[in-house]
């Protein structure tokens, strides 16, 4: 919600998500989609759209969308066309894109949003539909000429398109992020947005609550959730600040200058008819055998909605702690395999406490974690049956992550093992009360706020190592003398 100087205003935004598709090859091409290649190697005629050549669909860039269709639980048509999208730039040798219009392979589905409070909120797709990346231009590399490369030209995309059901920019983040990991889940997508594997459209305008929706603007090209949030937050306030001043949101193309932080026109906005589409008569509708479609269903992997559902029905973990494990396929992983046989609670705080910390640290991602869940698993194994103290352990891991070695190792190598010789903590209680004298007899004078520097004091006496609870106990008793 916006506070205008006029009372408040409501954002409403759609997300347009163009999301590369992981296949070896193009979408209706043989050539490689490799990234980072040297300019132009991975051009086939048809990407260049030399006269002639004929356009063969991809079957795995179909499967791939058709199993993000289903991850997205979105209907499945079976019956979808493709159509030519006409318009021109130097890095579209055909003067069309290859695209989806009317009938598009994936229809409506829907994201589930985890709220940082914890609860839900469910965001309507309208469709995904399947279409070719253009090339790309070079301007930057002589003074006066410019360069195309047309490696990226043919690689098949899905659009994914959002009802306008968003509602702050918060919001939209959270959307692209529980969309990118739904993505990767399935590995239809790597995510990548620095190699530029997903890119957005921001479609905003603002109301009054409740009202009809407003004209929007949208922003187009922007490739990070932060600059999509960023963008949004911007267009909002500006579209709001045209209306309190008498003025009309003209329904247009706008940029986002990231150095700025502002957007700007770029267009007015063209409508579909601008684009002549109609079918493309090189290519026949697509029709998929429903029975294909189940088998694509019946693998797909356990997705992070259910796998969330699983860890907070069975293990018992808060909706919170889940959305954060299910984040990411591999810490998921991670996260089981420390848990398996142990405390879930006391696994999910390791794994999001000291191990998150350390990785962040290292600027590392978990698959290559210096501590392998066989290992946290051990610690946690030492800290359970008492021969380490749950102070000491951080320290511990922290010596595991620097070096790699296993938890017991680590606790026999600097004796670190806990001491629950009774005997022995009594002596060293004896020796703390003797030292304190004047202490103790404040302490039973009345002053039991020193209890808590005993305890201090008898640990540092024993390195930290003492069983915390008989020191309590044998503790207790001696001062109550
Ligand atoms: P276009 O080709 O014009 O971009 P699309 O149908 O591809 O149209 O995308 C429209 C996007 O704009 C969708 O994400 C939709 O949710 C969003 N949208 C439509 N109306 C509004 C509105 N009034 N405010 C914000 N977003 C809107
Ligand atoms: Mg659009």
């Amino acid at each position: 919600m916006i506070d205008g100087r006029s009372g408040s205003w409501e954002t409403v935004i759609g997300l347009e998500v163009h999301a590369q598709i992981v296949s070896n090859a193009k979408l209706f091409s043989g050539a490689a989609t490799r990234f980072g290649a040297e300019p132009n190697t991975q051009v086939s005629p048809v990407d260049a759209a030399f006269p002639g050549m004929l356009p063969v669909i991809n079957r795995h860039c179909v499967e791939q969308a058709v199993k993000t269709g289903l991850g997205l639980q979105a209907q499945i048509n079976c019956t979808s066309v493709f159509d030519r999208k006409n318009y021109f730039y130097p890095d579209l040798p055909a003067g069309y894109q290859i695209s989806q219009y009317s009938q598009p392979i994936v229809g409506h589905g829907r994201i589930v949003l985890d709220l940082p409070d914890g609860s839900t909120r469910t965001i309507g797709i309208t469709r995904l539909h399947l279409e070719q990346d253009a090339g790309k231009s070079l301007h930057d590399q002589h003074p006066h000429w410019s360069f195309v490369d047309l490696n990226r030209a043919g690689i098949g995309l899905m659009e994914i398109v959002s009802e306008p059901d968003l509602r702050s920019a918060e919001e939209a983040g959270l959307y692209l992020r529980k969309l990118r990991t739904i993505l990767r889940y399935l590995g239809t997508c790597d995510g990548n947005m620095e190699e530029g594997s997903l890119r957005f459209d921001a479609n905003v305008s603002v109301r009054r609550p409740g009202a009809a929706y407003g004209t929007r603007c949208e922003i187009k090209n922007l490739n990070s959730v932060r600059h999509v949030m960023q963008a949004i937050e911007y267009e909002a306030h500006r579209q709001v600040e045209v209306i309190e001043q008498g003025g009309q949101v003209v329904q247009e193309t706008r940029l986002f200058d990231v150095a700025r932080g502002v957007t700007r026109p770029m267009r007015s906005k063209e409508d579909a008819h601008d684009y002549r589409y109609f079918p493309d008569p090189d290519l026949v509708p697509l029709v998929l055998d429903p029975a294909w479609v189940e088998e694509l269903r019946a693998g797909l992997p356990e997705l992070p909605d259910a796998k969330k559902a699983r860890f907070v029905g069975e293990l018992g973990l808060s909706p919170e702690d889940a959305a954060v494990l299910v984040a990411e396929q591999a810490t998921a992983l991670y996260f089981e395999q420390v848990a398996r046989g142990r405390n879930p609670k006391t696994a999910a705080n390791w794994v999001m406490g000291d191990l998150f910390a350390a990785l962040n640290r290292l600027e590392i991602g978990i698959e290559a974690s210096p501590v392998s869940p066989a290992q946290l698993g051990a610690l946690i194994d030492l800290v359970a049956d008492g021969t380490i103290s749950g102070r000491l352990a951080k320290d511990v891991f922290a010596e595991m992550v620097a070096t790699g070695a296993d938890p017991g190792t680590i606790v026999e190598r600097k004796g670190l093992r806990q001491v629950t010789d009774a005997d022995a903590i009594a002596a060293a209680i004896d020796d703390v009360l003797a030292a304190q004298a004047d202490k103790v007899a404040q302490y039973r004078a009345g002053r039991d706020k020193l209890y808590g520097f005993f305890v201090g004091q008898v640990m540092r006496a024993t390195g930290g190592k003492a069983n915390p609870a008989l020191v309590n106990e044998l503790l207790t008793k001696k001062l109550a003398g």
